[in-house]
């Protein structure tokens, strides 16, 4: 056997996901568990980050996520605003309090993400850019990595191992569904790789369900059974004028009824 062989089986065996004690979000942020992290798709104005901003602090929710530079299918579609958005989550962290997380494309802009954002995500269509997720890795920032929408479990795991080699154990995965056959649901919610990831693993557990589900109808059952898998936080996305909304306007909830579904979840 070379060396090289060696090297790679004793980690096929011995993955640092499976084996490393990975800090929870609460011990990462001091936030309570399970907690909820709600905020627009994507950052579209000042006026518009304050307002749901606002609405967070009314409902106690710590963390706020905002895309800035977002990975759109259509190259016409709106791509986010960019550093401008990031300078405007900064604003308002400053200001209203709340911890941020924020999606980075490229690695090019990890930096402003450092500076900007308290965790990075990176979105289920880069969970298999390898030289993304070392250098994500390399910050020693929160990174919060999304399952790919067609990924296997053990293809996931292996993404995170890429972040968690450079010695980055903030690490934090998110479910956000795969695709299937299924068409009622945007994705369907993978719960069991949610369990799965729980029991196998330290790491903590994010799903995100508005990205799953694309629907508000069911949010609140769904949410209510994820939170019965031991997960560290649930993320939705909420905006305050959803109809208008320049991204993902069908899945977001208009402020009054985050409000009412962040007073539903925990009774
Ligand atoms: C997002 O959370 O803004 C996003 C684009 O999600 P995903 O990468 O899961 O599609
Ligand atoms: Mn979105």
């Amino acid at each position: 056997m070379t060396e090289h062989t060696e090297h790679t089986e004793r980690n096929r065996e011995a993955l640092l996901v499976k084996t490393t004690s990975f800090p929870s979000l609460a011990e990462l942020f001091g936030t309570a568990a399970p907690c909820l992290i709600a905020g627009p798709c994507a950052v579209e104005s000042l006026d518009q980050a304050e307002a749901i901003a606002q609405a967070l602090v009314r409902c106690g929710i710590k963390v706020m996520r905002g895309g800035a530079y977002k990975p759109r299918t259509s190259p016409y579609d709106f791509q986010g605003l960019g550093e401008d958005g990031l300078k405007i989550l900064d604003f308002i962290r400053q200001k209203y309090g709340v911890l941020i997380v924020t999606e980075i494309l490229d690695p090019r802009d990890l930096e402003l993400g450092v500076r900007y954002a308290d965790m990075i995500q990176i979105g289920s269509r880069n969970m298999q850019n390898t030289s993304l997720l070392k250098e994500a890795g390399q910050t020693m920032h929160p990174v919060m990595l999304k399952r790919g929408m067609m990924s296997t479990l053990k293809e996931f795991m292996f993404a995170a191992e890429y972040i968690a080699q450079t010695g980055n154990h903030k690490l934090i995965l998110c479910e956000r569904g795969i695709r299937t056959f299924e068409t009622s649901t945007r994705n369907t919610l993978d719960i069991s790789s949610a369990a799965i990831i729980k029991q196998e693993t330290s790491l903590p557990v994010i799903v995100d369900l508005s990205h799953s589900l694309a629907r508000k109808d069911i949010l609140l059952p769904v949410a209510k059974a994820v939170l019965a898998l031991g997960v560290d936080a649930l993320m939705v996305e909420a905006h305050n004028d959803p109809a208008s909304a320049l991204s993902d306007a069908a899945q977001q909830l208009s402020l009054p009824e985050l409000e009412e579904f962040a007073a539903d979840l925990f009774c």
